[in-house]
């Protein structure tokens, strides 16, 4: 529940009020914009008489919050969140390319893909140490090996570096990566992004393969409500039943999430497609929509990659793509207008 305080409110009053709602067993979060001052009531509102509330001298109106995510919630941070990538910012006007293979595969190509990634301008490197794979006889990733060689990468190369966590237990291998991924396939492994909240690194949330926007939303909450509020999020297409494209970019997600949350968004048109000619106009599309950032999968040999070789660019066509997107920065939909 939302109470929106009338401008000019007198504080004493403010404060006998918020008092009184913390007597009824609520928690009252306090936020003073520019112009209007919001009281966030979380807890069981469902016995608070709407009515009493929208009496009072000081209240202009009461909401019934539908949302049932608070910390994610753009009404009660008006603000976008920006978050620090290892000192790239994304979020707030701020974008952010990531770039780089689906899977580490070894020292050699992992640090000839981080030079020539960050040569065209991308800011953090990815790579796949532990893989999340359909069939369990397929290439699972160098895992711990894989981490030190994204590491070495980074050390060499100097630009931060993200990768995937699939167990918790992994943690302390990723005390020096700058993001940790959860993929789609974890996206509602409640016990790893409870983990997750406990630590103070930003977290790159992907979108689960089919699942609602709302979903998505309490994930992160889940995350942030353990005090981590450094989530991005990730559009990396949900399942339909088009079989032309790997999955289906749901772009106007881009725009919802800017409604919805302060969170910043992502869009991989890597994972949403399938395939490496469509990257580019899906690229462009997302920047467009107003996304935050974009990260996109670069192999140097994407014909012989160790996984999703088919949606890979050649760092050729990842410099290109990096330029037309830089290109078409100025006309995204950004700012208020957008929300
Ligand atoms: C990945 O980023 O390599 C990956 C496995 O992505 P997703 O979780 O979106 O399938
Ligand atoms: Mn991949």
């Amino acid at each position: 529940m939302i109470v929106l305080i009338k401008d000019h409110a007198d504080p004493i009053q403010l404060e006998n009020l918020i008092s009184w709602l913390k007597g009824m067993g609520l928690d009252v979060h306090k936020s003073v914009g520019q112009t209007q001052t919001l009281l966030g009531l979380i807890g069981d509102t469902s016995t608070v008489d709407m009515d009493v509330i929208r009496s009072l001298d000081i209240v202009e109106n009461v909401q019934r919050v539908q949302e049932p995510y608070k910390n994610a919630n753009r009404k009660f941070h008006r603000d976008d969140t920006v978050v620090s990538c290892g000192g790239a910012l994304i979020g707030g006007g701020h974008f952010l390319m990531i770039a780089g293979p689906c899977s580490v595969e070894s020292e050699e190509q992992i640090i000839g893909v981080a030079r020539r990634v960050k040569a065209a301008g991308a800011h953090l490197l990815r790579g796949g140490a532990f893989k999340p794979r359909t069939s369990p006889y397929a290439f699972q990733g160098l895992k711990a090996e894989g981490v030190r060689l994204l590491l070495e990468a980074k050390k060499e190369v100097g630009i931060p570096i993200i990768t995937e966590i699939m167990d918790i237990n992994h943690l302390p291998l990723f005390e020096d990566v700058d993001v940790i991924q959860v993929g789609a396939r974890n996206m509602q492994n409640f016990e790893l992004l409870r983990e997750l909240g406990q630590i103070r690194k930003p977290i790159l949330l992907k979108r689960g393969l089919a699942n609602t926007i709302q979903e998505w939303l309490m994930s992160a909450e889940y995350i942030m409500a353990g005090g981590n509020s450094q989530v991005i999020l990730c559009e990396r297409g949900i399942r339909t039943f088009e079989t032309a494209t790997r999955n289906t970019l749901d772009i106007s997600a881009v725009p919802v999430l800017r409604k919805l949350t302060h969170l910043p968004v992502v869009v991989d048109p890597s994972h949403a497609t399938g395939h490496s000619y469509l990257v580019k106009s899906m690229a462009l599309a997302g920047a467009v929509s107003g996304a935050d950032g974009l990260m996109i999968e670069v192999h140097n040999d994407p014909p012989h990659a160790l996984s999703d070789g088919a949606q890979s660019l050649t760092p050729d066509q990842f410099d290109d793509v990096a330029q037309a997107v830089r290109n078409v920065l100025p006309f995204a939909c950004r700012g208020s207008e957008a929300l």
